[in-house]
């Protein structure tokens, strides 16, 4: 599956998840955040996400 080198990921219940490779195989993603301010990495989300 193609992937994209610059972004890394470990999601592999996304759909996007390059499956062999801890990669995604998006040219782009969203990224957000769930809190008012985020003070954390947890505060973050991959918005691009989608269930495999
Ligand atoms: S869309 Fe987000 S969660 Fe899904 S593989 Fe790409 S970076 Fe990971």
């Amino acid at each position: 599956m193609h992937k994209n080198p610059s972004i890394k990921c470990t999601v592999s219940e996304c759909k996007y998840h390059a499956q062999s490779d801890n990669y995604c195989s998006l040219d782009g993603i969203q990224i957000g955040k769930h809190e008012n301010r985020a003070t954390t990495p947890e505060c973050t989300d991959c918005n691009s996400f989608e269930l495999k």
